[in-house]
């Protein structure tokens, strides 16, 4: 099997392969979101670039180490420019209508990321190896800021301390803004420390003893800024040069750039050697914002229209994260259909495993040609649209052989449902095999189990929904099918659908997409 691994690099500008520095072990580190609102489904197709290299990357035998942080102060509202204005993101929040249910800019800081950590469970994301908050590192900010001081690399002025652009050559190479005149000039209106000695150079740390979240520095009190953050983070987990370091396409500038000046100022290496980054992602043809109410948070679409997770997750990787990507709730009906061709293939296969019937495995071989076709799609820049198709064209290859399947093909066939879920998270949470048996609640109504994206460990719903059907059990055994009618109403009335079978009952929440 090929191991190389091929993905666009933002800084040489071509698709070349990935190459570790410790051979077959990728460290990586992914830009994590500001916690001062619910992430939205674009923030998570940048994660999920993340997650499905982490994936590839498993799939070929690599060891990896992720780190993906948490921005929970210095992103301020004006970040897009070189050297922000503007408040804190995180202030602004608490100010704001839905910020003010929260006793201080903490809370809302632990209420955000906890919300974070859940919608990241709920799309069936890899948890990173470590997940650092920027203010929990604080001091390694300040000690790096004062290393670049005495170095030379850094000023302070009355208002903070400034990283000095001119003293480092390679500021530009990854944005491609090579032209100091045009960077000054793209900056020049948003220069509000008359003391900084050029345009260009940004903050490290903004004084402010007013801040609502400040520390005590040697140049007193304030925070620090955005950049310095991730490449301090990255570099304290993962070392002073690193394979990978990805985010979406806004942070190519200033954010990235910034990163790369402070980071190899002070090293004197390459701080990241290969940078990916995903493309914006529009929801119905437009940028997707409040103003054109198409903008959805994860939580909105599963909890409110009652997607299925999983079929918002292949919605979101159903196009290449380098292309321009056009989310549609048609993509995510045709995604909820896929998944259903997966499961009930898997489902059907399980039963076939059971009658365990004698014979040759005459579907390991072709199985194992589309696999290698999946996983030569992913090691291709990522391209999920073909791993998709190749994972669907499985499926259908599998159902064309249930009528005589042989216990030796059951076992290929589910052996091939397990790696492509292992490679693109799409068909159950953990293997596929027995996958659904997470939650005690399937020995309640002696149900087979049903994985509808509900079932994750102590899921509320998902106990709910099982105790109403072990009641209607219960009452139909008793033949009490009065009550037993009424408790499937009290399920209609949950949107979830439920379906006797011989083996027992099964249910599924209806899409309201
Ligand atoms: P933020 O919470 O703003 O710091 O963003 C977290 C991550 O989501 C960053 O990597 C952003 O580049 C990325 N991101 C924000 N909006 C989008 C979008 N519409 N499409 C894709 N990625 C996005
Ligand atoms: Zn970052």
């Amino acid at each position: 099997m090929s191991d190389q691994f091929r993905l666009y690099n933002t800084l040489t500008r071509q698709v070349e392969p990935l190459v570790p520095v410790q051979e077959r072990h990728l460290r990586f580190y992914a830009c994590g979101p500001t916690v001062y609102s619910y992430a939205h489904i674009g923030n998570f197709r940048s994660f999920l670039t993340a997650d499905l290299i982490l994936r590839t990357a498993r799939a070929i035998g690599w060891k990896t180490t992720y780190v993906t942080n948490i921005t929970d102060v210095g992103h301020l509202t004006d970040d897009d420019t070189v050297d922000p204005s503007g408040e804190d993101r995180m202030t602004r929040a608490l100010r704001s209508k839905e910020g003010q249910r929260f006793a201080n800019v903490w809370d809302l800081a632990r209420h955000y990321t906890g919300a974070l950590l859940e919608d990241w469970q709920t799309l069936n994301l890899i948890e990173p190896d470590v997940r650092p908050r920027a203010t929990e590192h604080v001091r390694e900010q300040i000690r790096t800021i004062e290393a670049l001081l005495s170095q030379g690399a850094a000023y302070e002025t009355p208002q903070g301390v400034y990283f000095s652009v001119a003293q480092y050559a390679g500021y530009g190479k990854l944005s491609g803004n090579l032209a100091a005149e045009a960077l000054e000039q793209a900056v020049r209106n948003v220069v509000l420390d008359e003391e900084k000695r050029d345009p260009r150079d940004f903050a490290l740390w903004k004084k402010d003893s007013e801040h609502l979240m400040q520390w005590h520095s040697p140049w007193g009190w304030g925070f620090p800024g955005w950049h310095i953050e991730c490449s301090v983070m990255a570099q304290a987990y993962l070392g002073e040069t690193i394979d990978l370091h990805t985010g979406g396409e806004d942070l190519i500038f200033p954010h990235h750039e910034c990163e790369i000046a402070q980071a190899e100022s002070l090293s004197g290496r390459p701080f990241a050697n290969h940078w990916v980054h995903t493309r914006f992602l529009q929801v119905e043809g437009q940028k997707m914002s409040k103003r054109h109410g198409n903008f959805h948070t994860v939580r909105d679409l599963v909890a409110g229209r009652r997607v299925n997770p999983l079929a918002l997750r292949l919605a979101l990787i159903s196009g290449q994260y380098r292309k321009p990507f056009n989310f549609t709730f048609a993509t995510l009906r045709d995604s909820e259909r896929h998944l259903e061709r997966w499961r009930n293939t898997a489902s059907e296969v399980e039963r076939t495993a059971k009658a365990n019937v004698a014979g040759k495995d005459n579907l390991g071989t072709s199985l194992e040609e589309i696999y290698g076709h999946m996983l030569a799609a992913m090691l291709d820049d990522l391209n999920t649209p073909l791993a998709i198709a190749y994972a669907l064209d499985g499926a259908k290859l599998i159902r064309s052989r249930l009528n005589s399947m042989s216990r030796a093909s059951a076992d290929s066939a589910l052996q091939f449902l397990d790696r492509i879920n292992d490679l693109l998270g799409i068909v159950s949470f953990g293997p596929v095999v027995g996958t659904n048996t997470l939650d005690p609640i399937d020995t309640t109504s002696g149900a087979p189990p049903t994985d509808n994206g509900d079932l994750m460990v102590g899921n509320p719903f998902a106990k709910k929904v099982e105790a109403l059907i072990a009641a209607r059990n219960a009452a139909r055994q008793a033949r009490n099918f009065e009550r037993a009618d009424q408790l499937r109403d009290e399920l209609l009335a949950l949107n979830v659908e439920i379906r006797d079978t011989p083996e027992g009952t099964t249910w599924q929440r209806k899409s309201q997409i």
